[in-house]
């Protein structure tokens, strides 16, 4: 069985779809982690991200492994070093790169045929698991993408400016909404949730009981 959750930056949702897989007993894909490991190793070799072959020999070129909810390449632990600033950028212009694609894609359908997944990104619904029984976009208002991201870095107490985070998100939607290869869309059989005025507690909740209903699994715990 497979939950997708599809949707822009900033919504929470790897936050949720984690979350939502715990409560599941399901595994927790992020997909997003794979666009910023292939965006690492670019910076890493100095391959320019627009350099298409370049670029598109690098997923061939690494092993790319989940494990505890960290990400793993080769033998080295990169889930802290993916969330760089720097990486971020990266991710969303080689995540543009049709081969790149391919090969992630293929990886990640791998993943789903050993256990049941939740899987968050960006074409999960759409081209990774079309099939899927469960499928959320979930989306918010750049503002209050904008807003979140910044109380999540003052509380790590790095100065920001709002107007360039909001700048920021909105240049990397519109690269995923316009790009050619699997662009940014809600799937046509996906729920669209906004989570704009819900607390991440309220989203969590929403998105077990869409999954529930969708995969007639019974709520196995009673919760406030
Ligand atoms: O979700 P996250 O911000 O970690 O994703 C990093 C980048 O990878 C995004 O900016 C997006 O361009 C890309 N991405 C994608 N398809 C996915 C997941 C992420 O294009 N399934």
């Amino acid at each position: 069985m497979i939950v997708t959750i599809d949707g822009p930056a900033g919504t929470g949702k790897s936050t949720v779809a984690r979350q939502l897989a715990e409560r599941l007993g399901f595994e927790f894909l992020n997909t997003g982690a794979m666009y910023r490991a292939v965006a690492l190793v670019c910076l890493e070799r100095n391959i320019a991200p627009q350099d298409d072959p370049a670029v598109a020999a690098v997923p061939h070129s690494v092993r790319m492994i989940f494990r505890n909810n960290r990400l793993w390449l080769n033998d080295r632990d990169v889930s802290e070093s993916i969330r760089d600033t720097t990486v971020t950028e990266v991710a969303s212009i080689v995540a543009s790169n049709p081969e790149v694609r391919k090969q992630l894609v293929a990886l990640q359908q791998q993943c789903a045929e050993q256990s049941n997944l939740v899987t968050e990104g960006r074409d999960q619904g759409t081209v990774v698991f079309p099939h899927a029984a469960c499928k959320i976009f979930l989306t918010a208002t750049a503002e209050e993408r904008a807003r979140r991201r910044m109380r999540e870095l003052s509380d790590q107490g790095q100065a920001v400016d709002w107007e360039a985070l909001l700048a920021d998100l909105q240049l990397r939607d519109h690269r995923d909404a316009t790009r050619a290869c699997a662009p940014l869309v809600p799937a046509a059989d996906a729920q669209i949730v906004d989570s704009s005025q819900m607390t991440i507690d309220e989203v969590l909740n929403h998105l077990e009981q869409l999954a529930r209903e969708r995969l007639q699994l019974k709520a196995t715990t009673v919760r406030p």
